[in-house]
């Protein structure tokens, strides 16, 4: 992409409304517009990580075994009516009323609309198990949205279901999300640690949070410090086989967010030195909660015995749009954004010294054409703005690597390439630039 035809809506000041790093610098790198409290536009830049997110954790869900579908965004009053949450929700959901006076909502979660697709077409325990997802817009009217999109009032949630005949069927579909999930933040870059975590609204007794340490984060969270740097993607999983020695390795050492914290137990399991008392960034929840659903909502299938079986079911989120806040508080400096290669936006930068001086334009164009044709996702600074503004640019939105192409290299026959996240830079001749990059 050449920067002279993108759109890329930079702000050089800091937007007065932000109060945290990542909603000023997706502001400032123009990734997102505000359009009404808690609701954004996403601008090209912004929507490409976006995309690249959702990528990786549709990648981690069909892997683990899940099934993608799309449901609505507004959804009929009455399922909610058939669980008995459609008053005890409250004011967080945005009720609608359509031209017939029918009740209906946009929807912030999907358990009674699944519920009731999967009632209506799965008759027989030989069909089960299933996990079904989609990646959907939400809305929650938040009484406080802030931070951007951290906490929007619509956002972008991957949400997955899991049917089973028992207790533990579903156990084992809650396992394989649990490390679909470890995997997904590894891959995002971050380091995500599970924690044990109250149920709230939706109910049931088995739940983790999956947070991220942040100073700016809304939840207080008590850990084990060895956690923090467990690896996940060095290990060969099969999702079919037993995944509890694994899982034991992230829930045997202590983690919990506040409302399920235990003082007394924090200090007898952890020693003095590991205890990790933060803030931090909830990214994703699962729950386990049995027949809540299907119990009131008749979804059922017959036994092998010709009995009628309840299904036994788990809900699995993953704050996709909140991701995006939550990756640039966890890497950025005072300069920009620096994006995990994973999530990119553009895998590169050329910025054009000289725009107009012909062997400086012909330089940039090679590299340029050399990047696309190996499929590189490049953008390049072709505009004719001042050396300091491109690099300013460049560092802002945080690509991670930039190839500055100048007159006075080029006599040499090099450009410099700069790594954004180590700030290294390094010489090379313009003939290595797509070989070393690809
Ligand atoms: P929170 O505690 O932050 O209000 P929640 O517990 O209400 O979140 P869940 O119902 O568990 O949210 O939804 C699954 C995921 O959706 C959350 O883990 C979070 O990452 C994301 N999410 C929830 N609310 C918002 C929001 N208002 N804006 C952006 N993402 C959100
Ligand atoms: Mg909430
Ligand atoms: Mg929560
Ligand atoms: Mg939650």
């Amino acid at each position: 992409m050449r920067l002279s035809r993108y759109f890329l809506p930079i702000l050089r000041e800091n937007p007065a409304e932000a109060q945290i790093v990542s909603h000023r610098l997706m502001l400032r790198a123009g990734l997102v517009r505000q359009s009404a409290a808690g609701i954004y536009s996403w601008l090209p830049l912004g929507l490409k990580v976006l995309r690249n997110i959702e990528r990786i954790v549709r990648e981690e869900q069909d892997g683990a075994g899940a099934i993608e579908l799309l449901m609505p965004t507004i959804q009929s009053a009455d399922l909610w009516r058939e669980s008995g949450r459609y008053e005890a929700y409250g004011k967080e959901m945005l009720r609608i009323t359509d031209r017939h006076e029918r009740d209906m909502l946009f929807g912030p979660t999907n358990e009674e609309l699944i519920t009731a697709i999967v009632r209506d077409s799965i008759k027989s325990y030989r069909d089960l198990p299933r996990n079904l997802y989609h990646i959907q817009w939400k809305f929650r009217d938040e009484v406080r949205p802030r931070f951007g999109v951290m906490r929007g009032r619509e956002f972008l949630m991957k949400d997955a279901y899991s049917f089973d005949i028992d207790k533990d069927a579903a156990r084992r579909a809650y396992e394989k999300m649990f490390v679909a999930y470890l995997r997904t933040y590894a891959r995002l870059g971050l380091k995500a640690i599970p924690m044990a975590a109250d149920t709230g609204p939706i109910g049931g007794d088995l739940s983790h949070e999956f947070i991220i340490l942040a100073e700016t984060g809304e939840s207080a969270v008590f850990c084990h410090g060895d956690l923090i740097d467990q690896d996940i993607l060095g290990e060969t999983i099969d999702f079919e086989g037993d995944l509890k020695p694994l899982i034991e390795r992230w829930t045997g050492l202590y983690a919990a967010t506040d409302e399920k914290h235990d003082a007394a137990r924090f200090e007898a399991e952890v020693p003095a030195d590991k205890r990790l008392s933060a803030r931090g960034i909830e990214v994703g929840h699962i729950f386990y909660f049995g027949t809540k659903y299907s119990k009131p909502m008749g979804a059922v299938v017959t036994g092998p015995n010709g009995e009628t079986i309840e299904l036994e079911m788990g809900s699995y989120g993953i704050g996709v749009s909140r991701l995006v806040g939550a990756i640039i508080e966890a890497s950025h400096d005072d300069a920009g954004i620096i994006w995990p290669a994973s999530v990119a936006p553009f895998k590169v930068g050329i910025v054009n010294l000289k725009a107009g001086d012909a062997a400086v334009d012909a330089a940039c164009e090679k590299i340029y054409a050399g990047l696309e044709s190996a499929g590189i996702d490049v953008l390049y600074d072709d505009t004719d703005e001042r050396a300091g503004s491109k690099f300013a640019t460049m560092d802002l939105i945080g690509l991670p690597w930039q190839v500055h192409v100048g007159p006075r290299g080029l006599a040499k026959g090099i450009v410099e390439l700069k790594n954004r996240k180590t700030g290294e830079r390094s010489e090379l001749a313009l003939d290595a630039v797509v070989a070393t990059l690809t």
